[in-house]
């Protein structure tokens, strides 16, 4: 699947947004991607799987590890479609851990898979998490790189499409010098 093909799912699901809205990040933004409206289609969630699992799996990754809540569904596609496990980290008293009794061994590969990178700090977290329990990150996918490249990611990263939508310092953004209502869309705006 092609960053056009990509982005069409996001338009026709009404997922690409324009207004005014404040990111998971604190940065505000004119633009934002809503994800679940695409994922919410097990067929696009499967085809986005198959794509991104085809660039993941020459890094040989042995289980899929994603941050909930926005990476859980893609994670799991991605994973099905390689053939290995897929777990989550999530947040327990502000810090990304993991839960539940998921377990990463020493040396396992990891491959971290996210819906939507736009500072790349969740992603930075993720790898701290496997690399806290001695596992090997192998590289990380999304399915959209908002970070116009600003994303400086530890390991090899690939995203089914760049979208450039630029993100403000609330101190600094046009939108709210215009006086434009702030939004914070949904859980977890990407
Ligand atoms: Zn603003």
């Amino acid at each position: 699947m092609n960053r056009d093909a990509t982005l069409a799912l996001f338009r026709r699901a009404g997922a690409l947004l324009e207004g005014h809205f404040k990111l998971s990040s604190g940065l505000h933004s004119g633009g934002y991607l809503q994800s679940a409206l695409v994922l919410q289609n097990p067929a696009d969630a499967g085809a986005l799987g198959v794509a991104l699992a085809a660039w993941a799996g020459a890094l040989r990754p042995g289980v899929v590890l994603s941050p909930a809540l926005g990476g859980v569904i893609i994670g799991h596609e991605v994973a099905r479609a390689l053939g290995v496990r897929a777990i989550f980290a999530e947040r327990g008293d502000g810090t990304l851990m993991l839960r539940r009794g998921f377990v990463l061994t020493a040396g396992e590969r990891v491959l971290i898979v996210e819906d939507v990178v736009t500072t790349g700090g969740s992603t930075r977290e993720t790898i701290a998490v496997a690399n806290a329990a001695g596992a090997h990150v192998v590289g990380a996918v999304a399915i959209i790189d908002r970070s116009s490249g600003a994303a400086e990611l530890s390991v090899p990263f690939h995203a089914l499409a760049q979208l450039s939508l630029p993100t403000y310092d609330p101190a600094a953004c046009p939108l709210c010098a215009q006086g434009q209502p702030v939004t914070k869309p949904g859980s977890r705006p990407s």
